[in-house]
């Protein structure tokens, strides 16, 4: 049975200076820095997710359609495990580092890198993972001694409710606010000032969005979408790549950044791989996907006609699925066979179960169309032989890479998650999260004893130059064209560099070299 949520009550605009503020001050008070208070923050976020699952299991259902297996795995588990890894974790990220590469004659400053919070943070999440894609960047918020406003998507309302709650019933409601609403709220949030924007969601509203951070010089994670591109050629499993490739698009009703937007398939096995996904999409479903609690539905009406708009627009052929429900939003998952990478379902980025394939004669023309698509996905999944996948690694740039599998990189709770180019900037998850709202501040302290040796520094200057320039300056190793130049005595002091048994190496040879010279010598 469904839980009944209240329904979603956008912030009123005119409190967002004041609730900002609030947050901002507090900050200032250094509430939030002690480590035990984060931890307990940490721990109480953790069993308000725990008491409140169930109803935000029945929330993504009621906005997404997301089913049991879905919203546990994916929302729920992958919350409490982030938040579990940042408990278990924080005493030894939040630890002052000592500085390293630091040269003999600046150690005596004993140089560390301390890590401070970064101070009122922003987190804006989109619809598709509300729970996961807004909670696990707020973990990383709390774990490194931030306040923070949270902007759920309005698109998921359901879910926007139920996290509220967790978090006022939870948290310290002076440090951590929920501020609800759509556009005008979020303009209204962004016009505040921020030490960091956190922003999941579309490339579009991601410019307005580091436009309007530039102008006060916040700085932005920004984690967008991207038309990832999957290869596969000749030499790959074909059953396996087809069995992976459809569980990436199943999942969320494809509603999934890192999914793949589209699979260019070598010509040769192009025959086969269809003939897989079908009967894969059969052992999946042998009942088909309309009347399963498996497969999810559209989040809206909007996206449903962006998504008919996208598949009316293809010259595609329908090879598995098609139906389409509007008043359900149900789209099947579909299969289409295209011709061009300029059809309409490779222009854009779907965000629903197509799946279009486009047939390549070779590896050399799906690494020349994948890089002319979009140069800088989000994801990229090659199937093929070792040479084929590495290949395909070094030729086409992305923000992360699942070689022979669909998007199961991003599942992974504690590996850094993130885009590159258009597809996003700066990465989170495990330690990640934490050093994304983390200034790594360096700081020295100066004996007032090595005043003496300081004297070199100070005016008047003359012939002290040769002496600080003697203190631990490095010399190049190299000559005018590039070439590394050979040094025996620099040869002889890289031997096993690194380890403990090399460093014996090296000094047993030194003093050998020292005493074949003695002798030699005479
Ligand atoms: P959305 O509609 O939920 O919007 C995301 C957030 O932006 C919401 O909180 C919304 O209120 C806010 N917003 C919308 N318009 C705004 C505006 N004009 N000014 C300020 N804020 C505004 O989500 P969406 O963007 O439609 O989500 C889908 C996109 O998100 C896809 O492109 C997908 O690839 C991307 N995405 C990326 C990741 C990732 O981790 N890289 C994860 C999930 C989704």
């Amino acid at each position: 049975m469904m839980a009944s949520v209240p329904q979603l009550k956008f912030t009123s605009k005119d409190s967002i200076p004041g609730i900002v503020n609030g947050v901002r001050s507090i900050f200032h008070t250094h509430k939030t820095k002690p480590l035990e208070f984060r931890l307990v923050q940490l721990r109480k976020l953790y069993w308000g997710m725990i008491d409140n699952q169930d109803a935000l299991a029945a929330a993504c259902k009621q906005d997404l359609g997301k089913g049991h297996f879905e919203a546990y795995l994916g929302e729920l588990d992958f919350c409490t495990q982030t938040i579990l890894y940042c408990c278990n974790n924080l005493e030894k990220w939040a630890k002052d580092e000592t500085a390293k590469d630091i040269p003999l004659a600046n150690k005596l400053l004993f140089p560390k890198i301390r890590k401070d919070p970064l101070g009122c943070v922003l987190i804006i999440g989109p619809y598709n993972f509300p729970v996961n894609l807004l909670i696990c960047p707020f973990a990383g918020a709390i774990a490194a001694g931030n306040t923070a406003v949270l902007k759920p998507s309005e698109n998921a309302p359901n879910v926007a409710v139920v996290i509220q709650k967790v978090i006022e019933e939870n948290l310290d409601s002076s440090c951590y606010k929920v501020v609800q609403g759509a556009v005008p709220e979020t303009t209204a949030l962004l016009e505040q000032k921020w030490d960091k924007i956190f922003y999941t969601g579309g490339v579009t509203v991601g410019t307005i969005i580091a436009k309007k951070a530039a102008e006060t010089l916040t700085p932005v994670t920004l984690e967008l979408g991207g038309r990832n591109p999957a290869i596969i050629t000749k030499n790959a499993d074909i059953r396996l790549a087809a069995r992976r490739l459809l569980w990436g698009k199943i999942v969320n009703a494809g509603q999934v950044c890192i999914s793949q937007n589209y699979t260019l398939v070598d010509k040769e096995v192009l025959d086969q791989f269809v003939a897989e996904t079908k009967t894969a999409m059969k052992e999946y479903y042998p009942n088909g996907t309309r009347n399963t609690e498996d497969f999810g539905r559209i989040i809206n009406d909007r996206q449903w006609q962006r998504l008919k708009k996208m598949m009316d627009e293809s010259k595609g052929k329908i090879l598995m699925g098609g139906e389409m429900d509007e008043s359900d939003k149900y789209i099947e998952p579909t299969m289409i066979l295209i011709d061009s990478q300029t059809d309409s379902l490779l222009a854009d980025e779907s965000f629903g179960p197509l799946m279009p394939i486009l047939p390549v004669n070779n590896l050399d023309e799906a690494i020349r169309i994948a890089n002319e698509v979009h140069d800088t996905p989000l994801g990229l999944y090659p199937f093929g032989n070792k040479k084929e996948t590495d290949r395909c690694l070094r030729e086409i740039r992305s923000g992360g890479a699942s070689v022979n599998d669909a998007w199961m990189h991003g599942a992974l709770v504690t590996m850094p998650f993130g885009g590159i180019g258009d597809s996003g900037q700066g990465n989170y998850r495990g330690q990640a999260s934490f050093d994304c709202f983390t200034h790594r501040r360096s700081i020295i302290s100066t004996p007032s004893w090595l005043e003496g040796m300081l004297n070199a520094r100070y005016p008047p200057y003359d012939g002290k130059l040769a002496k600080m320039r003697s203190m631990g300056q490095a010399k190049p190793n190299f000559d005018r064209d590039g070439k590394v130049s050979f040094s025996l005595v620099s040869y002889v002091l890289s031997l096993g560099a690194g380890s403990k048994t090399g460093g014996l190496i090296r000094y047993a040879l030194v003093l050998l070299a020292a005493l074949g010279l003695r002798q030699y010598l005479g």
